[in-house]
């Protein structure tokens, strides 16, 4: 695996989907995989021209429910003692610029900024110290949520499970090491405004912890998805609305919002 720190994308030529990385703004395909060994390839094209795909298609999608205590507040609910795991479904996963579709079952879909860790090679059982090992990279997520049914349900499948309720890339960034993450801010806009603001730092449970937590339950494997709970601020969205999830050092996730 490469350890510099890279920018790798997936995009779709000709319909087929393909591996990249990003050299400043050009993209090169990916001599053989993420989760293995990997030369730089042939060039692609300008970024700016081609269709990026979600940069990743996960088995499973782990998400933690109230991570950053302001968040937790803000719901008037404690912080758990243990991360409060959920999933998301793969199904739910779009890329870069594709619109996060409303459903007409709920009344208030929300955006939570996360960031969002992708792993790199099959899990289990490992300890903080060495969860990072695991870890092919980082990403922006968004995982949509219909607020309104969160509240009606004692358990989250249906609010967070609706296709397109979670947005991932624009790319990974892989080569950064835990601390490298570990006080980052993390920024929702909406039609350019800030909805949410947090650091990485203010999380309860660190990404290593979280890997580690998980990895005692259920085998992670490559692709999958560790989503690391959002701070403050989750606001509804509406039709016609564009949501950015910007993350310092790792990049920005745009997507417009659509009714169904
Ligand atoms: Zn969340």
């Amino acid at each position: 695996m490469n350890k510099h720190p890279t920018r790798l994308v997936r995009i779709d030529v000709d319909g087929v989907a393909r591996w990249g990385m990003l050299d400043g703004e050009h993209v090169h395909a990916l001599d053989g995989s993420p989760f293995s060994d990997w030369k730089r390839g042939e060039p692609l094209g300008a970024l700016s021209g081609l269709h990026l795909l979600a940069p990743v298609l996960p088995t499973k999608i782990v998400c933690v429910g109230r991570n950053y205590p302001a968040h937790a507040a803000e719901h008037a609910s404690e912080v758990p003692k243990e991360p409060l795991l959920f999933f998301k479904p793969p199904s739910s996963v779009i890329g870069p610029g594709a619109p996060i579709v409303l459903t007409p079952q709920s009344q208030q879909v929300e955006h939570e900024c996360e960031l969002a860790v992708v792993i790199g090679r099959r899990c289990k059982d490992v300890t903080p110290e060495h969860a990072w090992d695991c870890v092919l990279g980082t990403t922006c997520g968004n995982d949509v949520t219909a607020r309104d049914l969160q509240r009606q349900d004692s358990q989250w499948t249906r609010a967070k499970g609706f296709d397109t309720f979670c947005p991932l890339g624009s790319w990974i960034v892989t080569g950064l090491a835990a601390h490298d993450v570990a006080d980052l801010e993390v920024i929702c806009r909406v039609n350019g405004t800030v909805r949410q603001r947090g650091r990485t730092g203010e999380m309860v449970f660190s990404p290593a912890q979280l890997i580690a937590y998980t990895s005692r339950i259920m085998t992670l494997q490559p692709g999958d998805v560790i989503m690391t709970g959002t701070p403050a601020g989750v606001s509804p969205i509406v039709d016609g609305d564009l949501v950015e999830v910007e993350i310092e050092t790792i990049g920005t996730l745009g997507n417009p919002v659509e009714s169904p």
